[in-house]
């Protein structure tokens, strides 16, 4: 039911909104279960078409700070229950501050040949305190939660799977939408939500929609990433208890980040082919241990770090369209806030969507705008922020490089604006300027 209400909207219609999520991973899982929470379903219907033929996902672990989490208790309270009883514990070490050391002492001149740094294997640039709220989970585990929160503990009758969109286009009369599949299916909708990641179909659909070329294609960062999982045993015996807390080490153009959690889970499904010896020749130069960490990795991954330009809107005027998570604003992973973000995503527009008394696409059109002004400037704040980032770690950033002072005063603040957002009020101030725009019409 709705937990928040408008001022009534006149132009009633008898069946619900038809709200057609596209894709199924944390961003559209975490929409529905938010308007299963927060919506009337006799206002807004959801239904997820999800190109796989299951809920997965790749990768090993993600971690949530307490902008993230706390919007998991806007989507349902349940939901955030749920990720505390499966996230690890946060570490009173990890609380009061990890040193962050530097891995290397070698860089790559402009001549192509290994220089000798100022910086010395091993200092201490600076202590990283991370909140008592920050907290790390495996993501087939967390996903798995997720859906046996959906009705009947599958989403049955909420969730279509293996199917993939291609193109989405006016209704009969110009009302509503329809949704075309891969195989050659199609399907009527109000409007549809897209949430269909970095390489998404529906971005594209409405930035072309609204003018916005430039915004459409994701750009390579310049940066990859390996990841993978090392048993806690292997990893404490390599580098020492540090690998049971969340931590990084610095490096000329390069960085390692650990971080423990809950490893039970054993599908592989989620692990993508790559192999440690290739690891190893971009790791050459590095000391002994983070090596033998490396060594470690099951089945490591490796992943091109793709972010997107930023989009014009996140929905187009009619409220036809919209996006939500990476679709909207995929960033580099490193800042590690790219699903929270797409949770705070779902907070704000089920809350939105869940205002709405009456199945009136008008209305819907203004959720989604006032859904795109919340959002927006934060959510790009953190793709260039988190680029920035990877600068900062690997002494790369104009201006600043491997200054050690610079370099700390940067760390111990950058994190404080996307942990410190009051999600209520920021949910609040996009019902309230819905409720306004209601009125209008
Ligand atoms: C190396 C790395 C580490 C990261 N670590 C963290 C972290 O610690 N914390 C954090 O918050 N974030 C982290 N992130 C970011 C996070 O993984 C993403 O922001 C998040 O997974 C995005 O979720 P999403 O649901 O928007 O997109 P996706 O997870 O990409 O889900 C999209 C879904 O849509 C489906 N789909 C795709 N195309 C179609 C179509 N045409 N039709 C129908 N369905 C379709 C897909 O099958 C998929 O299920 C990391 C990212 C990377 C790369």
């Amino acid at each position: 039911m709705s937990s928040e209400s408008t001022s009534s909207i006149n132009d009633s219609s008898s069946r619900p909104l038809n709200v057609a999520i596209i894709g199924g991973g944390i961003g559209g899982l975490s929409l529905l279960i938010g308007l299963l929470h927060n919506a009337n379903l006799n206002v807004i219907k959801p239904h997820i078409y999800e190109a796989a033929a299951k809920f997965s996902e790749i990768g090993a672990g993600v971690g949530f700070g307490p902008n993230a989490i706390e919007s998991m208790r806007v989507v349902s309270p349940e939901f955030q229950q749920r990720f505390f009883a499966m996230a690890t514990d946060a570490d009173p070490e990890v609380v009061n501050g990890v040193e962050v050391p530097v891995w290397n002492e070698m860089r790559m001149g402009m001549d192509g040949k290994s220089e000798k740094c100022p910086l010395k294997a091993g200092d201490v640039i600076t202590k990283v305190c991370f909140s008592a709220w920050k907290k790390n989970v495996h993501r087939a585990h967390f996903l798995d939660e997720m859906v046996s929160m959906l009705p009947g503990g599958t989403g049955e009758g909420f969730v279509t799977f293996g199917k993939r969109c291609t193109d989405i286009q006016d209704g009969e009369g110009g009302k509503g939408v329809v949704i075309k599949f891969a195989d050659g299916m199609e399907a009527e909708a109000d409007a549809v939500i897209g949430c269909d990641g970095v390489k998404s179909r529906v971005r594209p659909i409405l930035l072309r929609k609204i003018g916005d070329e430039e915004g459409i294609n994701p750009r390579f960062s310049g940066k990859y990433a390996y990841r993978g999982l090392i048993p806690i045993d292997e990893a404490v015996a390599t580098i020492g208890d540090v690998a049971k807390r969340s931590h990084m080490w610095y490096g000329y153009d390069g960085h390692f980040v650990c971080f423990p959690f809950d490893g039970k889970w054993e599908s592989q499904d989620w692990v993508l082919p790559a192999t440690v010896e290739e690891a190893l020749e971009d790791f050459v130069d590095w000391p002994d241990n983070i090596r033998k960490m490396v060594q470690s990795l099951q089945k490591p991954d490796k992943w091109m770090l793709f972010e997107h330009p930023p989009a014009k809107s996140y929905c187009d005027e009619a409220g036809k369209i919209c996006l939500l998570g990476d679709c909207a604003h995929a960033s580099t992973p490193h800042h590690g806030a790219g699903a929270g973000m797409a949770i705070e995503d779902s907070a704000v527009l089920s809350r939105l969507l869940g205002a709405l008394e009456q199945p009136d696409p008008r209305a819907l059109a203004a959720a989604f705008r006032s859904y795109d002004t919340a959002r927006r400037v934060r959510t790009q704040k953190l793709v260039t922020t988190s680029r920035d980032a990877a600068l900062l770690y690997e002494f790369q950033t104009p201006g600043i490089l491997d200054d050690i002072e610079k370099v700390r005063k940067n760390v111990q603040e950058r994190l404080r604006w996307i942990w410190d957002l009051d999600v209520e009020q920021h949910c609040m101030e996009a019902v309230n300027r819905l409720k306004e725009e209601v009125k209008l019409l």
